[in-house]
């Protein structure tokens, strides 16, 4: 029998690293693309079962049209999040599937590490330290105890941030369209609204998927209900922050600060080595200037465990593809966007 080809898009060392370790024990025929997924490039995809893509690869209806052409069957996300997929345009004419949940202790984390890296200005105390400046002036943080935390989503990443907060003596406010009563009782979780939530927040913290009702839901108008000095911490997507309002938050010192994984129009720049290369976005650079603004290359989800549990996921996902299985990780346009399929695989027929 002829061997499953997959075809790896927007791919780095560690990728081929994890993967090819992994498909040791599902024997696929693996090549990796260090290109982009786009409308262009689809067309790489000639010959192959499969495809995988990544955060900000460009999986837009004229991709999509381009790989039913080149014979693809199946788009393996290897991640969590799809906005970046057209569901509809996929929509019975290729199937989707995603690796969700593969370690949100790591993206949790993550954005403690920012908050805290931020409030005790550990970033700004490493760069003096190496001058041999060792004066404290203007480091000064807040403690954590006390204050209340606004955690928008409280999916498994949301809760899993509500659970390392315990230990903090925080009081917790959280929003969601689908309330987890379980999570409110066991985490000390409060349900308000989003504008409750904005008002009374010390430090909010983003956990909700992007989607087209979602869009730049950190505007003008949410940042103008929240506490002088509040804090921002986005590992979710960079599309939920209107990047404009919160340069003007933060020059008005409405913003305390902000910790950014994730930036609106980050695909021209995160992965990237871009040093010797202006930077010609300049809202990108204008926040690269604020002291109390912490950016990471979207790297949430990079840790040991992550990678490993993302390759084992999306290989299984192929497997259970090609081997006719109920499909788990599918994702399609019934799901409305936001949802587990019930996995029967027959949204492609
Ligand atoms: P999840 O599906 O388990 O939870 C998402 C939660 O958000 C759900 O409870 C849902 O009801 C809720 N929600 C949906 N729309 C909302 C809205 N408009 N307002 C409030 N709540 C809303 O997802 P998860 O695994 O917790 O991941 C959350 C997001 O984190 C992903 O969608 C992805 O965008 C992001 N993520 C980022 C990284 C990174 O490396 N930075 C890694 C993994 C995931």
């Amino acid at each position: 029998m002829n061997k499953t080809k997959v075809a790896f898009f927007d791919t780095k060392p560690y990728d081929r690293e994890f993967f090819t370790e992994t498909n040791r024990k599902f024997g696929f025929e693996l090549t990796f693309f260090e290109a982009r997924l786009n409308p262009n490039t689809a067309r790489m995809a000639e010959g192959f079962d499969a495809v995988s893509a990544f955060v900000n690869d460009d999986v837009s209806e004229a991709t999509i049209k381009e790989l039913v052409k080149a014979g693809v069957k199946l788009i393996a996300m290897r991640c969590a999040g799809y906005n970046n997929v057209n569901l509809a345009a996929a929509y019975g004419k290729i199937l989707v599937m995603r690796v969700p949940g593969y370690s949100p202790y790591a993206v949790a984390e993550y954005a403690l590490a920012l908050l805290q890296t931020l409030n005790r200005e550990l970033h700004r105390a490493y760069n003096r330290v190496r001058e041999n400046n060792f004066s404290i002036n203007g480091l000064m943080g807040f403690d954590l105890r006390g204050k209340t935390f606004g955690i928008v989503g409280t999916g498994k990443i949301g809760r899993v941030f509500a659970e390392l907060l315990q230990g903090f003596g925080v009081r917790i406010l959280a929003y969601d369209m689908y309330p987890n009563a379980e999570a409110a009782r066991q985490l000390h979780i409060e349900y308000v609204s989003l504008e409750e939530l904005y008002r009374n927040s010390d430090v909010i913290s983003l956990h909700c998927p992007l989607t087209p009702e979602n869009v730049h839901m950190i505007n003008d108008e949410a940042i103008g209900m929240m506490k002088h000095g509040v804090y921002i911490i986005n590992t979710s997507r960079g599309k939920l922050i209107d990047s404009a309002a919160l340069i003007a938050g933060l020059k008005s010192r409405k913003i305390g600060g902000a910790g950014l994984d994730v930036y609106e129009e980050e695909s021209d720049y995160f992965f990237e080595d871009r040093s010797g290369y202006a930077i010609d976005d300049d809202i990108l650079a204008r926040l690269m200037t604020f002291p109390n603004v912490l950016i990471t290359s979207h790297q949430a989800f990079f840790t040991r465990e992550a990678m490993t549990n993302i390759s084992n996921v999306t290989l299984k996902n192929i497997e259970d593809f090609v081997k006719g299985r109920e499909l788990v990780n599918c994702i399609c346009y019934q799901c409305d966007g936001n949802r587990q399929c019930p996995g029967k695989g027959d949204h492609a027929a």
